[in-house]
């Protein structure tokens, strides 16, 4: 079958994504499942969401608003841009999609850190585009010159994740205004804010403020993560009219549908909702960090809703025992494969995660004099 499709889609590896908590569950003969695997929103969308989706329900033999007036307008509004600068996907990995296939060609090259968001390379693979992987420095913070090294004149695209998955560490404002100042025109650098709400640090920007540093800054965000509508795949991107005029050209027609929209709408308007879980979130954060450092591992200091945690001998044996117990974390690969990444969940999710950990991870952890 291989000879029958290009070869840069003939080598693509599958993407693996997080495991379901019934297939787990299903597998494993196990009737509690904590799932910490995904960066979900373990308590919930907002109830108001939820029954505008009902809502809409009654409407499924409508095609949505092909445009997407209402939510753009909501957006907008909020955001203090005008609606034909934002431009809506099938959550924000389809407009990460989506700039590739509104500013690439197979001859030009693209510009993301490693470890990133994984996507970015598995995108790049299938459209058989060059990239450089640029190294993070220690500590997975960006290296901002070594990016800007990288770029060249077939450079199309620049992705930054922040706060970046899976290290959970940003870019401060320092850097993402050096970063954008140093981008040649021919670039759209893509700053991927997908975690965006949980951000806390001082010198943490809202790269929309930023806009005029780059004269095709795109900006993207999702409603899959604090705003918990992970399921029904809703993004959006904010960028200057033109450049979101030629994605809306690419766009496929209804991307996203009539239930998500009305979802999305709520969700933005419930605003004690969303409040509520970034201060948990905050908590819970630093009180999982604590533990796990407490146990004797390495949590990286992280900006959103789930920590990379380090010192296993093995990434995967840990996954491997969590799961068995039916705790479900994302193993790492590479240069992350003593790594796991952990989902900050409930208070009571995290806690069955700790005391997992503390059974099983002990034997799992690398002494330190082995660092
Ligand atoms: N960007 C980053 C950095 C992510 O971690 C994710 C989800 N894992 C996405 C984008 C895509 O999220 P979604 O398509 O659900 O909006």
């Amino acid at each position: 079958m291989n000879e029958f499709v290009p070869g840069h889609i003939a080598r693509l590896a599958a993407y693996e994504p997080g495991r379901s908590a019934e297939q787990v569950a299903r597998e494993l003969g196990l009737d509690r499942i904590v799932k910490l695997a995904s960066n979900e929103r373990s308590s919930g969308a907002s109830p108001r969401a939820i029954e505008a989706a009902i809502a809409a329900l009654s409407q499924t033999h409508l095609y949505p608003d092909g445009t997407y007036e209402g939510l753009r307008a909501a957006l907008a509004e909020r955001l203090g841009v005008s609606a034909d600068e934002v431009v809506v996907g099938n959550g924000s990995n389809e407009l990460i999609e989506l700039a590739f296939r509104t500013f690439t060609t197979p001859r030009d090259h693209v510009v993301f850190a490693d470890p990133s968001f994984a996507i970015y390379r598995v995108v790049s693979d299938s459209f058989g585009i060059a990239y450089s992987a640029v190294p993070m420095r220690d500590g997975f913070l960006y290296d901002v010159p070594a990016m800007l090294r990288s770029v060249r004149p077939e450079t199309r695209l620049v992705l930054v994740a922040t706060p970046n998955n899976p290290t959970g560490t940003y870019l401060p404002r320092q850097d993402l205004e050096t970063l954008l100042r140093g981008l040649p025109e021919h670039v759209v650098p893509v700053v991927d804010e997908a975690y965006f709400e949980f951000y806390d640090a001082d010198d943490a920007v809202d790269a929309m403020t930023l806009r005029a540093l780059h004269p095709n800054l795109l900006v993207l965000r999702t409603f899959s993560k604090a705003y918990g509508l992970a399921a029904l795949r809703v993004g959006y991107g904010v960028g200057p009219a033109a450049l979101v005029g030629l994605m809306q050209r690419v766009r496929p027609p209804f991307n996203v549908n009539r239930v998500a929209e009305a979802a999305a709408c709520a969700a933005l308007d419930d605003a004690p909702h969303l409040a509520a879980y970034l201060a948990l979130n905050r908590v819970e954060r630093s009180r999982v960090s604590g533990a796990l450092a407490r146990l004797g591992f390495a949590p990286v200091a992280s900006q959103a809703n789930f920590v990379l945690v380090g010192r296993f001998a093995s990434g995967r044996s840990l996954f491997e025992a969590l799961m068995k117990r039916g705790v479900i974390v994302r193993p790492m690969h590479g240069v992350l494969s003593d790594y796991v990444r952990i989902t900050i969940g409930t208070p009571e999710a995290n806690d069955v995660m700790l005391s997992v950990i503390a059974d099983e991870g002990a034997r799992l952890v690398r002494p330190r004099t082995e660092l």
